[in-house]
């Protein structure tokens, strides 16, 4: 029996998109796929409203985490760390390399505006890291004001994952001047997995092209190059994903990005009264994400019998992350999940769990 999946990725992926996979293949040097590629990048430009380059990596997000800190750090780097998310980044930039500064909360906190403002006063940075959805705590990034204290240090370039909220939680681009802003196929967009997506302003394409030791595979400017030329891919993508990206985009574009935001919002507002009522949260308050509940586990129940309880009937929450397995577990409410499929998951728990 299929579990539906309930955990941060991979996400549910619907019969009519793991289907539109099953077409004859096409060669990358074509027409078709030229047409098929450029109707993407320009779908998805439209609903993340953003004005910015928009490039499809055939790669999990992680590789455009090393990529954005290649193509947009020459040295220095400050790397927010609250989470395994966040700490890989930082991680990633030392095995680039790079001189790493950091700023570290304990888990289920948030990152807040001054402490980036303090390091940024007293040191010239490249680039700052920000994840801004946790999704190993549950904690969503202030990200509004943070955009403002970027502002201030316009030589500091502003990376941020969003590989766990992008297209489900609302995020302005362009207003908050997100240099680099990257996500994952399996997520929000509620693909399968082998995709990442980034939007990169032309001020960090052109800071590439003035970085010799930029790597090759996830070269910015080389992707992009190739794009203006043909609308193609330096190399070999995996262009059966791309057509169930493709039916996908038309799919968002048809449901309408408010209500995607709204969707999701809504499924996060239940989980979280539920969690309240009977467990309560671990994020910090005010910075819980819209797209995975982190329940702090209060009334000591194993979460390994309650999964496998769930996996009996078709259902898969996760349980928590690293150190804080047990301690915590996640129930994600992304990609193309409903609010009635939430509640049957809720009142599934609710029975197994005698709640
Ligand atoms: C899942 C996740 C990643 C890693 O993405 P991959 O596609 O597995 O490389 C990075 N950051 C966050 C916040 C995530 O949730």
């Amino acid at each position: 029996m299929h579990k539906k999946l309930f955990i941060p990725g991979p996400t549910e992926v619907r019969e009519d998109i793991l289907q539109a996979q099953a077409k004859p293949m096409i060669g990358h040097r074509s027409k078709e796929f030229s047409a098929l590629y450029e109707g993407i990048v320009n779908k998805i430009k439209k609903v993340l409203n953003t004005q910015n380059h928009v490039i499809v990596f055939t790669s999990s997000g992680t590789g455009i985490m090393e990529g954005a800190i290649r193509n947009c750090v020459y040295k220095d780097v400050l790397c927010c760390v609250n989470g395994a998310f966040s700490d890989r980044w930082a991680k990633i930039a030392k095995a680039c390399g790079k001189n790493v500064d950091e700023i570290r909360v304990d888990w289920g906190k948030a990152i807040k505006p001054e402490m980036i403002e303090d390091k940024l006063k007293k040191k010239k940075y490249d680039a700052v890291t920000l994840v801004h959805n946790e999704s190993s705590t549950g904690v969503r990034a202030p990200i509004e004001e943070i955009a403002e204290v970027m502002k201030r240090y316009p030589d500091t370039y502003f990376l941020v994952d969003t590989v766990s909220s992008l297209m489900g939680d609302k995020i302005e681009i362009d207003k908050l001047g997100i240099d680099v802003c990257l996500t994952s196929s399996q997520k929000c967009f509620a693909l399968p997995p082998g995709l990442a997506v980034c939007t990169v302003t032309q001020r960090a394409l052109e800071r590439t092209r003035t970085i010799p030791d930029r790597g090759y595979y996830f070269d910015f400017d080389a992707m992009l190059k190739r794009y203006e030329k043909d609308r193609q891919t330096p190399t070999t993508p995996a262009v059966t994903l791309l057509y169930a990206m493709d039916k996908q985009m038309d799919k968002i574009l048809a449901e309408g990005m408010e209500n995607r935001y709204k969707r999701h919002l809504e499924m996060a507002q239940y989980v979280r009264d539920w969690a309240k009522k009977y467990f309560a949260l671990f994020p910090e308050p005010g910075y819980e994400s819209v797209t995975l509940t982190c329940v702090d586990n209060t009334r000591k129940i194993s979460v390994a019998d309650l999964n496998s309880e769930l996996g009996k009937r078709g259902f898969q929450i996760s349980n928590g992350y690293g150190d804080l397995k047990e301690r915590t577990f996640r129930i994600a409410h992304m990609g193309d999940l409903t609010l009635d499929e939430i509640k049957e998951l809720i009142n599934n728990i609710n029975e197994i769990l005698k709640l």
